[in-house]
C-alpha cells in the first residue's frame, strides 16, 4: 500500500542514516577521547550583581574532535548519557574542576569566597557510588566542598523523593552547593522546588534572552527571583546578554548574572588572567 511505501522509504532517508552513523562515530570516538583526556574545561565568570564583584565560574566542558574540530557538549553529552560514558567523562569533569580550584587557591590565597560550579548528569547523580567519588575528588586533591557547586537539573527531581532528600543531605553535609539548573525549562517546577534542600536556582537563559521584547518572559524573571527569597535560595541569571538584561535583573533583585555581556567561557589560562584582573 502507499502507507508502507512511505514506511519503507523512511527507512532510507539519507539524512536520518547520516545522522545515525555520526553518532555511533561519536560515540566511539568518545571512548577514544576519554583514554586520551582530549576533553578540557572552560570557565564562565559568575558576577555578584549588585557589587559587580567577581564570584567564581561554572565549568563547561569542551571536546576538540581529532577530525570534527570543535563538536558542543549540547550533542555530546546526550550520546556519552545513552552509551554510559558519561560515568568516566563525569568523573573526569569533577577531578578537573577540583584540582583547578586547588590549583586557583594555592596561586590566590587570598580567593576565600571562590566557588566553581560543575555540572551534572541525572546518570552520575542515581549512581550510589557518587557520594563516594566526590569524597575521594575532595580529598585526593585537598579542597573543602565549600568551594564547589553542584548543578543538577530537574528532571533528576522526579526520582525518589526520600533517597534523593537523602542524597542531597549528604551533599549538604560536603558543605557544597546545590544548584537547580535550567530552572522553569522542566516539569511541575514549583510543586517540587519547596521539598528538596537545594540552595541556588540558575533562571534559563530562554527567559534572560526575552526580558527586552516579552513582557511574559519579565514576568516569569520576576516570580522565580521572588519564589527564589521565599525560600530563602540564591539565584542566577545565565545567558545574559545586554546591559539591559543585567539592569532589569538587578531590579528583580537577582543574586547572580553570567552571559556573554560579562565574558564568554574561558580556557584555563585566561580564566587564571580574569581573576588576577578582576579579583586580585
Ligand atoms: P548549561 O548548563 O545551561 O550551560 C550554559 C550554556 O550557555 C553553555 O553552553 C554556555 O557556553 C552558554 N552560554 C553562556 N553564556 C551565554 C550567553 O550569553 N548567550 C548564549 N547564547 N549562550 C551562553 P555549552 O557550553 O555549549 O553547554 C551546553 C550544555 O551542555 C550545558 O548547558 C549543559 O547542559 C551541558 N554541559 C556543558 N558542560 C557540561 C559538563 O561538564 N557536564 C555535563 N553533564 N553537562 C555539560
Ligand atoms: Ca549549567
Ligand atoms: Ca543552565
Ligand atoms: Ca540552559
Amino acid at each position: 500500500s502507499k502507507k508502507r511505501g512511505k514506511a519503507s522509504w523512511q527507512l532510507f532517508d539519507p539524512s536520518m542514516y547520516e545522522s545515525s552513523l555520526r553518532q555511533l562515530e561519536l560515540e566511539r570516538d568518545l571512548r577514544l577521547s576519554l583514554e586520551n583526556q582530549d576533553f578540557s574545561l572552560y570557565y564562565q565568570p559568575i558576577i555578584h550583581l549588585e557589587t559587580g564583584r567577581f564570584l567564581g565560574f561554572e565549568a563547561l566542558v569542551r571536546w576538540i574532535h581529532p577530525r570534527r574540530g570543535f563538536v558542543s557538549p549540547a550533542e555530546f553529552i546526550p550520546i556519552a548519557e545513552e552509551s554510559g560514558l558519561i560515568e568516566p567523562l563525569g568523573d573526569q569533569i569533577l577531578w578537573t574542576a577540583c584540582r583547578q580550584i586547588k590549583q586557583w587557591l594555592t596561586q590566590f590565597p587570598h580567593l576565600v569566597d571562590l566557588s566553581v560550579s560543575v555540572n551534572l548528569s541525572s546518570k552520575q547523580l542515581q549512581n550510589a557510588k557518587f557520594v563516594e567519588t566526590l569524597d575521594r575528588a575532595l580529598t585526593t586533591t585537598g579542597i573543602s566542598g565549600q568551594y564547589l557547586k553542584l548543578e543538577i537539573t530537574e528532571s533528576i527531581l522526579m526520582g525518589n523523593h526520600e533517597s534523593l532528600t537523602s542524597l542531597f543531605r549528604s551533599l549538604l553535609k560536603r558543605q557544597v552547593t546545590l544548584s537547580l539548573d535550567d530552572f522553569g525549562t522542566g516539569y511541575s517546577s514549583l510543586s517540587y522546588l519547596h521539598r528538596f534542600p537545594l540552595n541556588e536556582i540558575k533562571i534559563d537563559r530562554s527567559f534572560i534572552n526575552r526580558i527586552e521584547t516579552d513582557q511574559q518572559s519579565r514576568e516569569i524573571v520576576k516570580i522565580i527571583t521572588t519564589l527564589a527569597k521565599t525560600l530563602n535560595m540564591t539565584t542566577v541569571a545565565e545567558g545574559v546578554e545586554t546591559l539591559e538584561q543585567a539592569e532589569y535583573l538587578r531590579s528583580m533583585a537577582c543574586d547572580m548574572v553570567q552571559g556573554y555581556y560579562f565574558s564568554q567561557p574561558l580556557p584555563e589560562a585566561e580564566a587564571t588572567a580574569w581573576i588576577m584582573n578582576h579579583a586580585a
